[in-house]
């Protein structure tokens, strides 16, 4: 029978690759909590509606991506495709605006969209994102991306490029709009397809073609900062001013558009300068002052990100080796009763606090002792049927090699000074 493969577009995330994701996880969750972010946990898949409405049809997220299904009731649901819809639906559904002004949320998880598979576009991957909703300072917005600058540089990532941009609000748009179409019109033909279908149903996503003969036409284009009522240029000029102050450096592209009608004023991305090829985007996000309200709650305004995790795990695996976690004793054993009590003194040492690794295989010791070296234990424990009559154990040290005899109860009793010296051990090395 042939064996069955896993779906395309899809990973296992395995055992050496676990410490990175680990610790990534680690590092976003102390970011976000210093600044007193909590987490939020919503369902992999919600009704169609959410995202149709959340997301916008016009979309390739919703109008091509989405994994749909009737489910057995006739309902027709669909697998998140993305985050904020589902955390906007929670906070609407569970009245968290009215447990506090302001909610600071970060989310962690699988997300589904049907693309064409490459490398670093998956159908299954993940995204960490966070949301402010309740604050339309601007102060937030600069919160929101100094969080995420702070975990990439936690994790030591460099070479990344902050882009930013105001889309005004929809009366803005709605004025650059006329002034964008009149521009393109002109070179209407010289246009790549899908942006001569965007000339009339949403001009703005022109801006962000990847098409290169539309992006020389684009470069001349009017500029949406040259069409932002005051209120919008100065709440934009604010961002700048205090992203400069906490020292974060930034740079203004214009072609950094969000299609919907719900975004308004902050924009941005956080995109690889090398490492990722084509999908060079590691995260990206804004201001959406319209969606509570469109998916049904009071006007709220918010603002978040999301960061696909796949491509951290890329940048991070050129820049450093895998985190490993220490362990602390390697146990071996040999004989009928050394065996069983191998497996007591494994289980008393976890209790105490110690990480143990116990040998199973009961083979030879000389087998058992090249396992050991593998493991990267600070210390193999070595229990034989001499031993397990007295109480005993061998203690060797894995770096040195100096062995000591010592009874099992010594090794609880000296727990913390054992500690002391195997983390006195594994930083020197
Ligand atoms: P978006 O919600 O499209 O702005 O995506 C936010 C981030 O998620 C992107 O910048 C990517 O890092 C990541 N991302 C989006 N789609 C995929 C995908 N199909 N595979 C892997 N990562 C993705």
């Amino acid at each position: 029978m042939s064996a069955i493969e896993a779906i395309k577009g899809t990973r296992d995330i395995l055992p050496d690759e676990i410490g990175y994701w680990q610790w990534l996880e680690q590092v976003a969750r102390s970011v976000l909590g210093r600044a007193a972010y909590c987490e939020i946990r919503t369902p992999i898949f919600e009704q169609t509606d959410l995202f149709a409405r959340g997301i916008g049809e016009a979309t390739d997220v919703v109008g091509k991506e989405m994994y749909t299904f009737m489910d057995k009731g006739e309902r027709s649901v669909t697998l998140r495709p993305e985050g904020t819809a589902g955390v906007v639906r929670a906070y609407i559904e569970n009245g968290l605006h009215v447990k506090g002004s302001l909610q600071r949320l970060w989310y962690l998880g699988p997300m589904f969209r049907y693309e064409n598979v490459q490398a670093g576009r998956q159908r299954q991957f993940h995204q960490l994102g966070c949301e402010v909703l309740g604050s339309a300072d601007p102060r937030a917005d600069v919160e929101v991306i100094a969080i995420a600058i702070d975990i990439l540089t936690a994790l030591g990532l460099t070479g990344l490029r902050l882009d930013l941009n105001s889309v005004g609000t929809p009366r803005d748009r709605q004025r650059y709009r006329a002034a964008l179409v009149d521009y393109l019109t002109p070179y209407q033909e010289k246009l790549d397809p899908d942006s001569q279908v965007r000339l009339t149903r949403n001009p703005m996503r022109i801006l962000d073609s990847k098409h290169p003969e539309t992006q020389k036409i684009v470069q001349d284009a009017p500029k949406i900062w040259d069409h932002l009522d005051p209120e919008s240029q100065q709440r934009f000029e604010q961002v700048q001013q205090q992203l400069t102050d906490l020292g974060i450096d930034f740079h203004l592209n214009p072609c950094l558009v969000r299609g919907l009608d719900y975004y308004t004023h902050t924009a941005f991305e956080i995109v690889a300068e090398t490492g990722l090829g084509a999908q060079n985007a590691v995260g990206g996000g804004g201001r959406y002052d319209g969606l509570v309200a469109e998916l049904g709650g009071s006007e709220t305004s918010a603002v978040g990100w999301a960061m696909g995790l796949e491509r951290l795990l890329l940048l991070l695996q050129q820049a450093a080796a895998a985190p490993v976690t220490q362990l602390d004793f390697y146990v071996v054993s040999r004989g009928t009763h050394a065996e069983p009590q191998s497996l007591r003194l494994a289980q008393s040492l976890r209790h105490a606090g110690f990480s143990v690794e116990l040998d199973l295989s009961a083979s030879a010791f000389g087998k058992q002792f090249k396992r050991a070296d593998r493991s990267g234990a600070a210390a193999c424990l070595i229990l034989g049927d001499d031993e397990a009559a007295q109480s005993t154990v061998q203690l060797k040290w894995l770096g040195s090699g100096e062995q000591e005899s010592m009874p099992q109860s010594q090794l609880i009793e000296q727990a913390t000074s054992l500690k002391a010296k195997i983390q006195s051990l594994t930083q020197r090395e």
